[in-house]
């Protein structure tokens, strides 16, 4: 006796108490289910037939197999059900977006059945992930199928777009405002993590501390009947959490039709929109607006006019205006975002190709981009040539729309579920990039049951499509994904810090993530670019770190920064940073300096640096990547590949440069000689930076040391001072990045001078950093040696410093931030003489026992 009905109520009346509705059908849930509608319980076919249609997922979902499956049996007679025809059942496949649905649509059209296949037709004509099956219905239309021939013209002349809904000329609408910055933790509080890929519940949390109360004044608005528009001064800063735009969608979009739990469309109305949420929010199908938002506030009603770029007050008055910009978001828009747009476009190309008609941009069917024209001459920065060969050009120059090649696509824990579902309504069963790669450093050291699914199933989710997996307690992303890389190349990553030493990468939302693993490609609006360069040497006892705190400081001091929010300056925001003048660094030090681009709100970093570190580098990589095949690391073969592409790199590639005559959006020169002291990002902001003789003396309850800004080094260099020392009084938390870090660590005796020290020592990974794990206490003051210090980002109410790690062992000693003298007093004498043994990197290729990972 099935209690199939008896368990789905039971979780439907658990989700009510919630209020949100009940998760889509899981696989064993879609079998019971085509099993009673093909034995139907008296009165109960109307809710099965429900079920069937709406609450199931759709693409290459396990769930979506067994309801295709069941449909296309219908279809052909094998299955009966009393509540589906057969042309209900080729309607139905019709509405499940394109993967496993897809062969059966198609086999109806081949059928030339007179009633079935027009229901065919009609569904694959508005359907964009046909691409994935376009091969197959030209191949129909050339054998004479009338049917496939109407298919494909009417892929030609874009009719699964023409037949759209128009952009409305004006969206009535009432506001919700949070006032200063909102931040993606504050819309996906990062505690939260471990319901991300449930959209309806991780919704529940959106607000964080910062508007805890959103949610229920949205429920109120909701009330007088018009749709939301989300309003801030800053929205969207931080990481690149596509679970922060879901959150918001949900609580101010509409309903897909056919797709359970999933929302899109929405106003989102920003004095700055950073560009990765701006970026999700157009792939997501919601409008973005950036303009003045001082005369909005909640509860006011306002008409937005996109085409006209205006916003009126109820009186008919214009508040404020805005420029519809990048010029093809109304399309993106209508199309139910960037990314249906992007993938339609490819279908109408490829029928437009077939046909021999005239391009898709000669054919007046979309708007198109307002791309920039390179002058005679013209001159690239590094970023643009990168760029520019990742398209098949010379370069790329800013405000040009792009779908570069993406080589390297990195994905974590936490965003990995929403990457894979993305991926599976991608209906995609193999990854178009050349490398994916999957870490488990956020959720491994503490994991929650969901977590523990993660490890369970992510690994071969990834793996089967040809994605290379990590295993819990391998360590942070970056520090693997660095390791995997090509110079010169484009990636992507679903972490904000995917911010590669050797090439360039544009981190995104899973929902760009999934796109550019799946097809090899991103969409791009290429930034303009700062350039960032140093001169002079580093003074005695200042670090790297300093130096990326430098950024901020002189950038602050040369106008180009402020720290307030509300009018708030940056010239980094949305632009690439580039970084020349210190081209010996070592490719794992040259990290710190890219990484921190995320938290200049950068869209991404470029680092120049000589090839002798690099192919140091490579070597080394090459040495662990055979490692990762001989340890049995997934897909080999895509490792292998890589393999080879470095080691082609090493025989024939070239290093690129910047053109002596590329343009900067600003050029900021530093004089590493002006520096004499370090530097720390103040509580809590990271562009809030100080000179410690400006804040010493101030007391630090916990030292945390480790996240990806560090490497081996930081670790003997912090050992070494602590050594000797006893046990420190603040609570000091260590965590490498890489298990082999620790494992050099261990063998080299640090961490036993960490012990000592009474080191709470974690797993690599993220630890505090992340802060879903391990948090420190409730309102510690913190020095932490970690990527960013928001508003309770390491524990609740923390005060964080952010600085270098020689600066945390000092801090760790003394319980506060010493003046600039003690600072040297402690360190000096204690590192002096031995910067070869300290600051040497991860060779493995020079490792004597070789490496086993
Ligand atoms: S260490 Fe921190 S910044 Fe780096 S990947 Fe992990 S959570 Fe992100």
């Amino acid at each position: 006796m099935s209690t199939f009905f008896e368990d789905y109520y039971k979780h439907v009346a658990e989700r009510e108490a919630l209020g949100i509705p009940p998760l889509a059908l899981s696989e064993k849930q879609a079998e019971e289910l085509v099993a009673l509608l093909q034995d139907i319980p008296a009165g109960k076919g109307e809710e099965l037939l429900d079920l069937l249609t709406n609450r199931i997922n759709p693409g290459v979902d396990p769930a979506a197999h067994v309801k295709a499956n069941f449909l296309v049996g219908v279809v052909k007679g094998a299955n009966s059900c009393e509540v589906i025809t057969k042309a209900d059942a080729v309607k139905l496949l019709g509405t499940m977006v394109g993967g496993f649905n897809l062969q059966g649509l198609i086999d109806v059209v081949a059928s030339e059945d007179a009633e079935l296949a027009p229901l065919a037709a009609d569904a694959l004509k508005n359907m964009v992930l046909a691409v994935n099956c376009f091969d197959e219905v030209n191949a129909l239309a050339d054998g004479g199928n009338a049917t496939a021939k109407e298919i494909v013209a009417s892929w030609a002349n874009a009719e699964w777009f023409t037949n759209a809904e128009d952009i409305p000329a004006e969206i009535k609408t009432i506001i919700y405002k949070v006032d200063g910055e909102t931040n993606t933790d504050d819309f996906s509080p990062a505690k939260f993590a471990f319901t991300r890929a449930d959209i309806p519940l991780h919704s529940t949390c959106m607000g964080g501390s910062l508007f805890p109360e959103g949610p229920e004044t949205i429920a109120k608005l909701k009330e007088q009947d018009l749709p939301i528009s989300f309003v801030g001064d800053v929205v969207g800063t931080g990481s690149s959490r596509k679970s922060a735009c879901n959150s918001l969608l949900w609580h101010i979009g509409d309903d897909i039709p056919f797709i359970p739990n999933k929302r899109r469309g929405g106003v989102i109305i920003g004095g700055i929109i950073a560009p990765i949420f701006f970026n999700t929010a157009e792939d997501s199908g919601a409008l973005p607006v950036q303009t003045d938002v001082s005369g909005l506030s909640t509860g006011q009603i306002i008409t937005v006019k996109p085409l006209e770029g205006k916003i009126l007050a109820e009186d008919g008055s214009e508040i404020t205006s805005f420029e519809v910009k990048p010029n093809t978001i109304l399309d993106e828009y209508r199309a139910g975002g960037r990314v249906p747009l992007i993938i339609g476009k490819q279908l109408t190309e490829k029928a437009r190709g077939v046909l021999g008609l005239s391009s898709i941009e000669e054919s007046g069917l979309f708007v198109n981009p307002d791309n920039p024209a390179p002058a005679a001459g013209q001159g690239y920065s590094l970023a643009q040539k990168m760029v520019g060969n990742a398209c098949g050009v010379e370069g790329i120059l800013p405000g040009t729309a792009c779908l570069p090649k993406m080589t390297t696509v990195g994905s974590q824990d936490t965003t990995g579920p929403m990457t894979a579902s993305e991926m599976t309504e991608l209906a995609c069963l193999k990854f178009n990039a050349d490398l994916v790669m999957q870490s488990f450093c956020h959720t491994a050291a503490y994991p929650k049951p969901t977590d523990v699914n993660t490890h369970a199933t992510l690994p071969d989710y990834i793996s089967n499509r040809g994605g290379v997996s990590l295993a819990p307690g391998d360590g942070v992303i970056h520090s693997w994904l660095n390791r995997l890389l090509v110079p010169d190349t484009v990636g992507t990553g679903g972490d904000s810090h995917t911010r590669f030493p050797l090439g360039i990468s544009f981190p995104a939302g899973s929902g760009l993530v999934a796109f550019a693993a799946a097809l090899g490609v991103m969409p791009l609006d290429m930034p303009e670019s700062v350039l960032v360069r140093f001169k002079g040497d580093l003074q005695p006892g200042v670090t790297l770190r300093d130096v990326v705190n430098m950024i901020p400081y002189q950038a602050i001091q040369e106008g180009h920064l402020t720290v307030a929010k509300q009018g708030k300056v940056n010239i980094f925001s949305g632009r690439v940073l580039e970084i020349e003048g210190l081209p010996e660094l070592k490719v794992e030090q040259a990290f710190e300096l890219t990484d921190a681009a995320a938290e200049r709100s950068a869209a991404a970093a470029t680092i120049k640096l000589n090839r002798e570190p690099i192919e140091e580098y490579l070597n080394s990589n090459i040495t662990l990547m055979e490692a990762m095949i001989a340890g049995g690391y997934k897909d080999p073969d895509t490792l292998r590949k890589r393999i080879a592409d470095v080691k082609d790199w090493m025989a024939n590639g070239e290093l690129m440069e910047a053109d002596s005559n590329a343009e900067y959006a600003a050029i900021i020169e530093i004089d590493l000689n002006a520096m004499t002291e370090p530097i720390v990002a103040c509580p809590n902001d990271p562009d809030d930076v100080k000179k410690i003789s400006d804040v010493a003396g101030n007391s630090i309850e916990e030292v945390f040391i480790g996240s990806c800004m560090t490497n081996i080094g930081h670790f003997r260099a912090a050992a070494t001072v602590l050594e000797g020392e006893g046990q420190v009084e603040p609570r000091l938390w260590v965590c490498p990045p890489t298990k082999m870090d620790a494992e050099q660590l261990t063998k080299e005796g640090y961490y036993s001078k960490f012990s000592a020290a009474g080191a709470r020592l974690e797993m690599p990974g993220c630890s505090l950093c992340m802060g879903n794990q391990a948090r420190v206490k409730d309102n510690a003051t913190v020095f932490s040696t970690s990527t960013r210090n928001f508003n309770n980002r390491l524990g609740d109410g923390a005060q964080v410093y952010l600085g270098s790690a020689e600066l945390a062992a000092a801090v760790a000693l003394i319980g506060r931030i010493p003046t600039p003298k003690e600072y040297q007093d402690i360190v000096t004498p204690k590192l002096e003489g031995k910067d070869d043994a300290i600051y040497q990197y991860l060779n493995f290729h020079l490792l004597e026992d070789g490496l086993t990972v």
